[in-house]
């Protein structure tokens, strides 16, 4: 009796939502994702897209990832999908193979915040199987709590996210501070989604997260730029970057570096408009939004690159060669930087290359042209040169002079490389070697 009666006060907590008074978009739900819920369904569970794709879907975008929740145990789940493994050691989840797609599938989940926090006041375990009140509790902002039935075609809705969602206004759920210092990370999810979708950051929670920025500096180093790529890559990295200078988190990303913008500089009304790093993020976002491929390689090139030159100039005053110099800086500065952000190898290559190109871009005469252009990162070292020309490193006539020769015909680049003999006051960049006589015994 007892129960029945609080339980009318329990269903009260949330809404349920026909989907299609709001325009959801079905239509870019993935086939996976609604056949896996359509069986656990059949099989009696209770299961939802949740999270980011519920979002996305009400938003007209298509998402990037579906998330399937459940009442299920991973045991249970696996027992319905053949093709499916359980992972996770902390949290077992279950990854759901269909149509070469991989969806992952979770147990509610609740966190046991009371008993669980390090001296930071961080999450340290979330990995306790719960109830869907529980499960919603533990998600980061109201947007990002509904619940997606596809096959009732409802949505339940425990924190109003829908209403926040029209307004266009990100918030957080529970007590602010609390949450963001519960887990940090949330500081730049907020940056990433706000950008990604337009909507806005009140001022007080501005305020919370810009309080609460050193705490990036403690995270581990993988998730922090796990986040941060997830952003770079979103088609919307330059409002997202101008979040990161307007609530000063550049210099707790990158603790023991100014990074991205010279220590003068710093703050985003210094990003200047059709500046090096405004035109780049610019560009970026052109190039994701109309489906080409991106080098992060070149992403982190040009953000790093205005140290690395700097530092490159001070070499080449103390007399070192350009070369030698932007070796030395390059794996200085990337020596430096590793210490804050996790860097898979490739990228470390992709940037030390990239910057290393840029010396060759001085030669013009001889064998080397023809070799730098048949260079795998010849273009996006080329894109890179175009960009120091907002930094007047460099003059936009030698982009122009490498990018006709790039796509000119052969018998036209023999001539722009004779053409340039004498004007540059380079040196014949190959000698012919004389060989050594072989000594007879
Ligand atoms: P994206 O569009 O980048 O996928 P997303 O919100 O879906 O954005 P995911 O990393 O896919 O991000 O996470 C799925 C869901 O899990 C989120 O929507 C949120 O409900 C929850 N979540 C993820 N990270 C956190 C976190 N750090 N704290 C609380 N909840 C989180
Ligand atoms: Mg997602």
């Amino acid at each position: 009796m007892l129960e029945k009666f609080f339980g009318v006060f329990l269903k009260k907590q949330f809404s349920s939502i026909e989907s299609s008074t709001l325009d959801l978009q079905k239509n870019l739900i993935s086939y996976p994702a609604l056949e896996i819920i359509r069986k656990l369904k059949k099989s009696g569970w209770d299961a939802f897209i949740v999270g980011g794709a519920v979002r996305d879907l009400l938003m007209k975008v298509k998402p990037k990832d579906f998330d399937i929740v459940t009442n299920a145990s991973p045991h249970e789940i696996k027992s319905i999908f053949r093709r499916s493994r359980i992972i996770g050691r902390r949290f077992r989840i279950v990854h759901v193979y269909i149509a070469n797609e991989t969806i992952e599938v979770s147990t509610f989940r609740k966190s046991n915040v009371s008993n669980s926090l390090d001296s930071y006041g961080r999450i340290l375990r979330d990995n306790a199987f719960g109830s869907i009140e529980d499960d919603v509790k533990r998600r980061d902002l109201t947007i990002n709590s509904l619940y997606y039935d596809p096959v009732s075609e409802r949505i339940l809705d425990y924190h109003n996210g829908i209403s926040d969602l029209k307004r266009r206004e990100i918030v957080v759920i529970g007590k602010t501070k609390e949450r963001l210092i519960e887990d940090p990370l949330r500081i730049v999810r907020i940056i990433r989604i706000a950008a990604k979708l337009d909507l806005t950051i009140p001022l007080k929670l501005k305020k919370v997260m810009r309080r609460a920025g050193s705490l990036l500096e403690n995270i581990p180093k993988a998730r922090l730029s796990d986040d941060l790529l997830k952003l770079f890559v979103s088609g919307k990295s330059l409002q997202g970057f101008k979040y990161i200078l307007e609530l000063d988190l550049d210099k707790h990303i990158f603790p023991n570096l100014a990074l991205f913008l010279p220590e003068k500089k710093r703050g985003v009304a210094n990003l200047k408009k059709d500046g090096f790093i405004y035109t780049a993020l610019k560009n970026l976002d052109v190039t994701v939004c109309n489906n080409e491929s991106i080098s992060l390689s070149f992403i982190f090139a040009v953000l790093f690159w205005e140290k690395i030159s700097r530092l490159k100039m001070s070499y080449v005053e103390q007399g070192i060669s350009e070369y030698i110099s932007m070796q030395k800086a390059t794996s200085e500065i990337l020596q430096d930087i590793n210490q804050n952000f996790y860097f898979q190898r490739k990228h470390i290559t992709g940037v030390r290359e990239l910057c290393l190109l840029q010396s060759r871009f001085n030669k013009f005469l001889g064998k080397s042209p023809f070799s730098l252009i048949r260079h795998a990162r010849f273009r996006s070292a080329l894109k890179l040169l175009e960009l120091r020309v907002k930094l007047n490193e460099v003059k936009i006539e030698t982009v122009v002079w490498w990018d006709k020769f790039y796509n000119c015909p052969d018998s036209e680049k023999i001539q722009m490389v004779n053409s340039m003999r004498g004007k540059t006051g380079q040196r014949r960049s190959y000698k012919k070697r004389r060989r050594k006589k072989l000594s007879t015994i």
